[in-house]
């Protein structure tokens, strides 16, 4: 045991967290010869065994469509979709199931709020507030939507380290600001946005907030309600979910004056040929056949996590990120792009002299997966004046093994480049 007891429990801690590696199939597997190892999972998230089996045993004995049926099967797939929705409204701490949500992800999601609740209510010279580090997700639909009302797109400034002071962002309100739509985490830079400081200062000016959470929910605990937002976004797929199933949380009364998104099948509560009326939250932005086996992997996935415990996942990995963060840093050649204190998962970075795709593409020789380019943040790579960067990103089922495995990967780019 070691001499110094908080060390020791440190120790404990982390041995205590690798055990979970072992719920994640994927990466027990080598690649290239080597042992794979998994540094993307800002881009997508391995599945954990839970997830997989629950899908598996919703598709070979359960399947049927949902709502709509009074046989057996069709009531136990009704059950999982809506005990699916139950699990994420606990997740989150949503009031009720009424504002969760089921869409096919973040982008979805966003793009549900920028046209059903922004776009009625948006005129020009109206402004609508994002930051210059969001993803694409977070500016293109609201891009569109001013295109579409003669409103104005700000932006708040992104300091030199990434980090964006909740003044950058307070600074930019005015009486025509009707919309802040906002990162909780930085999918190319870690940066994690002081939103306490920020949403309630906006909801102060009477400001609409928007949240993507695609990057926070796989790492720290959400609680919707104290957040104070008004629509939250996030995806399964980055949280040990399926592809093509994400969330969108809002206040259900916005939610409820909203217009519906698509027109179909069970959103609507009756139909004639005339006119139809609406289905209740939230199926009234659900349309058609949904997406019912993605629905029980995220209910599983987020069970999945609450039993891992959010708050050991965001201590484990920021313990990692610690050790990965010093061992870049002493590589010399290497130069780390958006250091904000406090970061989450993220260390996007460059070697000088190197392309990052061929980087990348190096390392992966190595079994080594990172990502490489723009990370759907083309103009936050502008602000620093990079065409893209290598990025490696951190879940709770890495370990050091990983990091070392990138930084002996390292020492053949350099080789092979230099
Ligand atoms: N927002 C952020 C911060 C992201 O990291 C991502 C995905 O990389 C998205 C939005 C888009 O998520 P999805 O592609 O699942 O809709």
């Amino acid at each position: 045991m070691s001499a110094n007891p908080k060390q020791a429990r440190e120790d404990h801690f982390e041995r205590d967290m690798a055990q979970y590696r072992a719920d994640f199939p994927a990466l027990v597997q080598e690649v290239n010869g080597h042992p794979l190892a998994f540094l993307d999972s800002a881009a997508s998230s391995q599945r954990a065994q839970p997830v997989i089996d629950a899908v598996t045993h919703y598709e070979t004995h359960d399947h049927a469509n949902v709502h709509r049926g009074v046989h057996t099967l069709s009531q136990r797939a009704t059950e999982s979709y809506e005990g699916a929705r139950e699990s994420v409204q606990r997740f989150i701490n949503g009031a009720s199931t009424r504002e969760v949500v089921f869409t096919r992800g973040t982008t979805e999601s966003i793009n549900l709020v920028a046209q059903c609740f922004a776009g009625p209510r948006l005129s020009a010279g109206d402004e609508v507030l994002i930051t210059h580090l969001e993803h694409h997700a977070n500016i293109v639909p609201w891009q569109m939507l001013c295109e579409r009302t003669g409103a104005k797109l700000i932006v708040a400034h992104v300091e030199d380290d990434g980090s964006v002071p909740a003044e950058n962002v307070t600074s930019r309100f005015t009486d025509r600001t009707r919309i802040l739509a906002i990162s909780a985490v930085s999918n190319a830079l870690g940066t994690v946005l002081p939103l306490d400081e920020i949403i309630p200062a906006a909801k102060a000016a009477d400001i609409t907030v928007v949240v993507d959470g695609a990057q926070a929910v796989p790492h720290q605990q959400v609680d919707v309600q104290a957040l104070g937002a008004d629509f939250f976004a996030f995806s399964a797929h980055k949280m040990v979910g399926p592809t093509g199933i994400g969330v969108l949380w809002g206040r259900e009364t916005l939610l409820d004056a909203m217009p519906p998104w698509q027109g179909g099948g069970d959103m609507i509560e009756t139909v004639t040929l005339e006119k139809s009326t609406w289905n209740t939250l939230p199926y009234k932005f659900e349309a058609g056949t949904p997406n019912i086996s993605g629905a029980v992997g995220l209910g599983a996935a987020v069970e999945y996590l609450q039993g891992v415990g959010m708050d050991n996942i965001s201590r484990y990995e920021h313990l990692l990120l610690n050790v990965l963060t010093e061992q870049l840093e002493a590589q010399g050649d290497v130069r780390i792009v958006g250091t904000a204190p406090g970061k989450a998962a993220v260390v996007s970075f460059l070697m000088d002299g190197v392309h990052p795709h061929d980087l990348g593409t190096i390392v992966d020789h190595h079994g080594v997966a990172v990502r490489t380019g723009h990370h759907c943040a083309m103009p936050i790579m502008q602000r620093f004046d990079v065409p893209g960067t290598a990025r490696a990103s951190l879940a709770f089922y890495n370990n050091r093994d990983d990091i070392d495995a990138l930084v002996a990967s390292l020492a053949t780019v350099r080789k092979l480049f230099k």
